[in-house]
């Protein structure tokens, strides 16, 4: 939404992490692929984490506590509502934002005069790969 600031070195890292990643990551996972970059202490990750959550270029997947880059940095507030399809299979995490799911919660919120810090839905399921990789070893289930 707003201008892009600079990232510090640390948040710059971690980012190109989970940008590269083909699924999710936890927070240990990206310090592992970032000790050759001299990051050593997990509060290092989860400061930079921290600031790119904020600014909405990574999101959270609750369910499986890890992080994953948005993939339309800009098509979305940080505060809207953003919807996670995430393939137990293969693990890869499909994003989408969709303004009629988005606006109904909000229709719900005034309703209810409830104040929404944010909004995530995590979908789990298989994806289109997986389904058709699967498809014909098993017809009639
Ligand atoms: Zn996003
Ligand atoms: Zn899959």
């Amino acid at each position: 939404m707003s201008g892009r600031r600079a990232l510090t070195r640390n948040q710059a890292l971690v980012l190109e992490v989970l940008t590269r990643a083909d699924e999710p990551l936890s927070a240990y996972a990206i310090l592992d692929r970032l000790r050759d970059e001299g990051l050593r202490a997990p509060l290092q990750v989860y400061r930079a984490l921290d600031k790119l959550l904020e600014t909405g270029e990574v999101h959270r997947l609750d369910s499986l506590k890890a992080f994953v880059a948005c993939s339309h940095p800009h098509d979305h507030p940080c505060t809207g509502l953003v919807a996670f399809a995430i393939c137990e299979s293969c693990a890869r995490v499909f994003e989408f934002s969709d303004s009629a799911i988005e606006a109904r919660f909000a229709a719900w919120a005034v309703e209810k005069a409830f104040l929404t810090k944010s909004t995530t839905l995590e979908i789990s399921g298989i994806c289109a790969a997986c389904r058709s990789s699967a498809d014909g070893s098993n017809p009639s289930d």
